[in-house]
């Protein structure tokens, strides 16, 4: 049942702890929404669960799978390509067009075949919105666009999990709807997911749980009713 489970997860930048004793666990199919006060280390928390950041102490697995633990190169890669990850700021390859930027991945990571993977990327820009503009290059596209790109490409590594960083931090305010759609729409279909945002309608709507951090110590883990409730 369990899908992420962090167990006891330490890390520290010198000696300033900036995550202490994470004990969490994100079930199969299940929304979470991390929140608490910037600086808090809830960009950190996300970024170890695939390991963009090293941890200090304790584990993190995924189905079981430790992910700190792999020290195989191509072992590492696959099973990071099973947690689906979309940052702030898109980081889409600019030199590559929009259907390039949705089928490198599964290309060079899996070895799907181009004319497969084609195929495969020009649905997912179909599912978000994006069909038309799949020959366009990023820098042609809107931040609300090339943010639904990015999911896109994350989600044609067909990832069980996806995480995502402040997916709409960056994003002018008219674009931020067309994004949290997306989301919601995966949410919909049964997706795991975890999400640092600030977005508290996204939250209430969408979350099975919030994860409450503050000072890289998990406070509270609540369904958003109840974390919502007037004290
Ligand atoms: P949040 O996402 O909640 O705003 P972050 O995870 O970005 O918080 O940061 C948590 C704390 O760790 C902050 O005090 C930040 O300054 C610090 N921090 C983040 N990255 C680094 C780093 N590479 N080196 C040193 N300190 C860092
Ligand atoms: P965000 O809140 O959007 O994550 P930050 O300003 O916290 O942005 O961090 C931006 C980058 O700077 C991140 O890669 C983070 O790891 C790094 N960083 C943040 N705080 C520090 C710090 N005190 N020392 C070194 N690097 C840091």
């Amino acid at each position: 049942q369990q899908t992420i489970r962090l167990s006891n997860v330490c890390k520290s930048y010198g000696n300033y702890p900036v995550l202490k004793n994470i004990d969490a666990e994100v079930a199969r199919g299940e929304v979470v929404v991390i929140c608490g006060p910037s600086g808090s280390g809830k960009s950190t928390l996300i970024r170890t669960i695939n390991r963009l950041e090293e941890i200090s102490s304790g584990s993190i697995t995924l189905d079981g799978q430790d992910i700190h633990a792999e020290k195989r190169t191509k072992e590492l890669n696959l099973l990071r390509s099973r947690i689906g990850f979309v940052f702030q700021n898109f980081n889409l390859f600019p030199h590559l067009s929009v259907v390039e930027n949705v089928t490198i991945s599964p290309i060079r990571v899996k070895g799907v075949a181009p004319d497969v993977a084609h195929e495969r990327a020009l649905k997912l820009l179909d599912r978000v919105g994006l069909a038309e503009k799949a020959g366009a290059y990023p820098g042609q596209l809107s931040g609300g666009q090339q943010q639904r790109v990015a999911i896109a490409r994350a989600l044609a590594m067909e990832p069980p999990v996806m995480l995502f960083d402040e997916p709409t931090s960056a994003l002018d305010p008219e674009m931020v709807g067309e994004v949290l759609a997306v989301m919601k729409g995966l949410a919909a279909e049964g997706m795991t997911m975890l999400c640092v945002t600030h977005e508290m309608g996204f939250a209430r709507e969408v979350a099975d749980r919030i994860w409450f951090i503050d000072a890289g110590q998990i406070l509270e883990i609540a369904p958003p009713e109840e974390f919502f409730k007037n004290p």
